[in-house]
């Protein structure tokens, strides 16, 4: 049985590997199409880990991302959601990538698209299983919403049995931590994520209002980790004007990785920097 049992385990692990080998041949064959002329680009990729990292994000934290004057992380909260397609659209007509930070529960229901996230070569997040308002819950109901969540999306991207924090960049729900949870999530090297300003796309507005909102926001702020959410059609279907906006006023895109998920990349990063 045990036998068995490991020999299914080491089948799903194979064919998790062929995914992962899929996925890089996707995402080098999409690198051939980028940089392009007349797109933004993504200007350098960032590799951080929790040890320089704990927690970043000036909504929340102190500390945030050594960026610098108008360089921009984008990042997309809340999906996979129907509207997803078309935000991973956008942001492949001007060879940019993003970081989304995924709620588990939904992602189980369009798993070709959380592979599609990744193949594409966004950086994967984590968001907890059903998007709980954690600081409401005890601590230990608390650590199972997070680890779920973790390990519905390492299994929907590596195989079920993959190491239950191989991305290691997490969000709070509603940035509702608590002191406990921080702690814990920093003795694991998880990278927790706030955010330096928000498209506030929670609100309704229109597609046109949204694009204010947010640019104005940027131009007073000139940097920072923008927070959008990839459900939210309006934003859906702003992001593109929005990618524009950023091309047309000289903005940077920095995209940024955990080093532990891909050292191809963070390698390149060494390089760029
Ligand atoms: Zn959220």
């Amino acid at each position: 049985m045990r036998k068995a049992k490991r020999a299914a385990v080491a089948g799903v692990r194979k064919a998790a590997a062929a995914a992962v080998t899929l996925a890089v041949l996707g995402s080098a064959a999409q690198a051939a199409d980028c940089p392009r002329p007349d797109t933004l680009g993504t200007a350098r990729t960032l590799t951080i880990d929790a040890t320089k990292y704990p927690r970043i994000g000036t909504k929340s934290f102190p500390e945030t991302l050594p960026l610098e004057d108008h360089e921009v992380v984008l990042t997309f909260d809340d999906g996979p959601a129907a509207t997803t397609p078309k935000v991973l659209k956008a942001l492949a007509d001007e060879c940019v990538k993003a970081t989304f930070f995924l709620v588990g529960k939904p992602g189980l229901e369009m798993p070709a698209l959380v592979r599609r996230i990744a193949a594409e070569g966004h950086t994967v997040g984590h968001h907890t299983y059903t998007h709980a308002h954690l600081a409401h819950l005890s601590n230990a109901d608390a650590l199972a919403e997070i680890d779920r969540g973790i390990a519905a999306d390492e299994s929907m991207l590596r195989g079920h049995g993959a190491p239950l924090s191989e991305t290691k960049f997490f969000r709070f729900p509603y940035f509702e931590s608590t002191p406990a949870l921080l702690d814990n999530l920093q003795s694991r090297g998880i990278v927790v994520w706030g955010a330096d300003l928000w498209a506030s796309d929670w609100n309704p507005m229109t597609p046109e209002e949204q694009l204010k909102l947010i640019s104005d926001r940027l131009t007073a702020a000139r940097k920072g980790i923008i927070l959008f959410h990839d459900p939210r059609a309006q934003t859906a279907a702003m992001i593109p004007a929005f990618l524009r906006f950023l091309r047309e006023n000289n903005y940077r895109v920095v995209h940024v990785v955990p080093p532990a998920a891909n050292p191809a990349v963070a390698t390149g990063a060494h390089a760029t920097r």
